[in-house]
């Protein structure tokens, strides 16, 4: 039997992406993060819900719960990052959008919003929003851009 550590106690970011993305050696080379910075929530659409609570009203509420938890548990937290990806406004972007929400083209159009309800979450933290998408070339890499809220 083998011990391991079970919790870093002060992770500087929280993380909000879609389960599709691998975002790691972005947030690795471009923001500084490794693993031991993240306390991660990675779920199918990321945080879209919150810019669709009228659509997905139980996975909009799981997800302020989900946030206000990791940023009481966690008071090292003071960035929070939101992350959508998406194929640029066509088919083929991300599932949650096609077949929950069934929306195509709004993660990018989102991010504003997802903002700004984030914002009123974590009211003390720096809110950060990225949109992943796919490059033109067989879809099998992805640029990163921030958005801002308005
Ligand atoms: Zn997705």
């Amino acid at each position: 039997m083998s011990e391991y550590l079970a919790l870093r106690r002060n992770p500087s970011t929280l993380v909000i992406v879609c389960s599709q993305l691998s975002y790691e050696g972005w947030a690795t080379q471009e923001l500084g993060l490794g693993p031991l910075d993240v306390k991660l929530i990675s779920v199918a659409g990321g945080p879209a819900a919150l810019a669709h609570g009228d659509l997905v009203a139980t996975d909009y509420t799981r997800m302020c719960e989900c946030v206000s938890f990791l940023l009481a548990e966690f008071p090292s937290i003071h960035t929070v990052i939101g992350i959508n990806h998406g194929n640029n406004g066509r088919k083929g972007g991300c599932g949650y959008y096609e077949k929950v929400l069934k929306i195509v083209g709004g993660e990018k159009s989102d991010l504003p919003k997802i903002a700004r309800q984030l914002a009123i979450l974590a009211k003390d933290k720096t809110i950060r929003t990225f949109y992943a998408g796919l490059v033109e070339t067989g879809g099998s890499k992805v640029v990163f851009e921030e958005v801002f809220a308005a």
